[in-house]
Order: C-alpha cells, then sequence, then structure tokens
C-alpha cells in the first residue's frame, strides 16, 4: 500500500497557525521536493511538513498528460516543482492548476515553460485583476528570504479559463476542476480525481481554522462549498496546507465550527450587539477550541455581517 500519514480528524480539533509575526522564526517557505510520494494509484504530493506560505503540492499524472496542483511561493519554488513534474511525467503534456491566486499557490507559475497550459477559473483571474501583487509585497515585507524568492514574480497568464468546471482527461484518469465561489478568497478551485478518490479541496477544508481572506470571502457559500465537497465521498483530502485527512474528517469539522460561529454570531446581533462585542462573545465561547483567535474574529465578523 502507499505510505500515507493519515491524521483523523476529530471535529473542532484545531491547531494554531501561524501569524505573520511568526514568520521570521519559521522555516523558509522552500517546496521540500525530498518528501515526494505516491498517496494513490495516480496521485503523487509534496507535503508542506506544515511550514507557513509553502504549500501541499499535487501532481496526478495519466497516460497521456499530467497536471501539477500549485506552485510554491516564487519562481524558484516554481522551478523545483517543475522538476519534479518533469520526472514524474517524462515527455507528456503538461497542466498547471492553482488551488487560489494566493502567492505560494500561484506565484511560481512563471518557472514553468510556455509548453505547461496553466488553468485558472474566471474568478481567479477576477481575483488578480483586483488584487494583483498586494499580499505578494506584503509577504515580501515579512522576511528577506520570501522578498527573495518573490523577486520578480508575477501572474502568468491563464492559457485555459473556466467558469463552474473543467473536465481534464489526463489519459486513464480524469480531473475534474470545479470553481468555488468566494470561500477563502474571491475564487477557490478544488480538484477532484474520481478514480482515486483524491479531492484537492485548497484552503476549504484543512486541519486549521479556515481563513475568511477576502472581502469577499462568504460563510454561506463556504458551508454550501462543504455540503459539494462532502457529496464526493472522498477517501483522501489533500488540502493547501497542513496534513492530509481521511475521509470526509476535515469537511465536518468545518462544518460544525462554520455553523456554531454562524449560530453565535446571529445570536449576538439579534441581542443588538455591536461586531466587536459580538467577537468578544463569541471568542469567549469558543475558548481553547479554536486557537487562531484572529482567524476566528475574521469569520465572526462575516458571519455578523451576513445574519439577517
Ligand atoms: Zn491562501
Amino acid at each position: 500500500m502507499y505510505a500515507v500519514l493519515r491524521i483523523v480528524v476529530t471535529a473542532l480539533t484545531f491547531v494554531a497557525t501561524a501569524s505573520p509575526l511568526l514568520a521570521q522564526t519559521s522555516p523558509p517557505p522552500i517546496v521540500k521536493v525530498d518528501g515526494l510520494h505516491q498517496i494513490s494509484p495516480h496521485i503523487h504530493i509534496i507535503p508542506d511538513n506544515s511550514v507557513p506560505a509553502v504549500p501541499n503540492v499535487g501532481f496526478v499524472v495519466g497516460d497521456r498528460a499530467a497536471l501539477v496542483i500549485d506552485t510554491g511561493l516564487g519562481p524558484p519554488n516554481g522551478a523545483a516543482v517543475y522538476e519534479v513534474a518533469k520526472k514524474l511525467a517524462g515527455t507528456k503534456a503538461l497542466y498547471l492548476v492553482t488551488t487560489h491566486v494566493h502567492p505560494e499557490h500561484d506565484l511560481g507559475a512563471q518557472a514553468f515553460p510556455d509548453t505547461t497550459k496553466l488553468i485558472r477559473s474566471t474568478s481567479e483571474v477576477k481575483d488578480i485583476a483586483e488584487f494583483g501583487l498586494e499580499l505578494a509585497n506584503d509577504f515580501a515585507k515579512r522576511s528577506a528570504i520570501r522578498a527573495e524568492l518573490l523577486k520578480g514574480a508575477d501572474f502568468r497568464k491563464a492559457d485555459i479559463t473556466f467558469e463552474h468546471d473543467y473536465d481534464l482527461d489526463l489519459g486513464g484518469v480524469q480531473a475534474k476542476l470545479t470553481a468555488m465561489g468566494p470561500n477563502h478568497t474571491g475564487g477557490d478551485t478544488i480538484i477532484w480525481i474520481e478514480s482515486d478518490r483524491v479531492l484537492f479541496a485548497g484552503d476549504l477544508a484543512m486541519r486549521a481554522q479556515p481563513a475568511f481572506a477576502s472581502p469577499h470571502s462568504s460563510l454561506r457559500q463556504w458551508l454550501a462549498s462543504l455540503d459539494k465537497l462532502e457529496a464526493l465521498n472522498p477517501v483522501i483530502i489533500v488540502p493547501s496546507h497542513g496534513p492530509t485527512g481521511d475521509g470526509t474528517g476535515f469537511i465536518t469539522g468545518y462544518r460544525a465550527y462554520l455553523t456554531e460561529v454562524r449560530d453565535r454570531a446571529a445570536a449576538e446581533k439579534r441581542a443588538g450587539r455591536s461586531v466587536d462585542q459580538s467577537i468578544e462573545a463569541v471568542t469567549a465561547a469558543f475558548g481553547e477550541r479554536a486557537p487562531d483567535k484572529a482567524r476566528l474574529a475574521g469569520a465572526i465578523k462575516v458571519a455578523y455581517a451576513e445574519a439577517p
């Protein structure tokens, strides 16, 4: 069998995620290509080892073509990921998709050759048009190594765009790309490999608490997305960050958390409390169950705004 580190997640058990303040002391955001391993008949991953600003990188290899999922931060990481892709895919056609357009997921794309077809959803394209390199510039200020990795980084133009779904036939294995709308960002993409029952869920279902990172992020949308993810009934979830998950544990964990945030925020609003008072009350109610207070506050703000 495949050597997979499988971590079962119980509902509402989150681990704290690194804050920007920790960036200076955390390991450099380098994709560790030595970690490459196979998790299912058609899929290899390079795990992020839970290092901030590193994504889990995926490779889906068919008889005819291969799909790379996420690039790593900046062209140097993108080049390393491309080398791995070449080793796995040989002379097969290469496609690249990104789970969202945050720097560590997308800003290595320019290191891939022109022959690699970059696929983005139209909402990812819109996200780039609206926010550009804003977050990348912010990342670059956090440490010298991040600045170095992002030197000259810019968004590469997509070769293929899709609005809702895109079915990619890799030869003997199909990848279904779906645009999930505004969740973590203005446009998150998931990748479903049905034959292997592996779901690349982006930031939509992870071990760490969900991050509402865009002014367009919607809790209502996120809950609807979780229903769609669960309906796929994956055996393995590869999230954007952190360990892979067995079954639907990440999904049910996120649903329990987001439902509780939604209901508690709505109750505070109905009782006439301000958004700041609501953050204080709901944060106290979660206590240690939600160690990332900044992410919790972000979720409460969105829930408060969306509450009737
Ligand atoms: Zn992100």
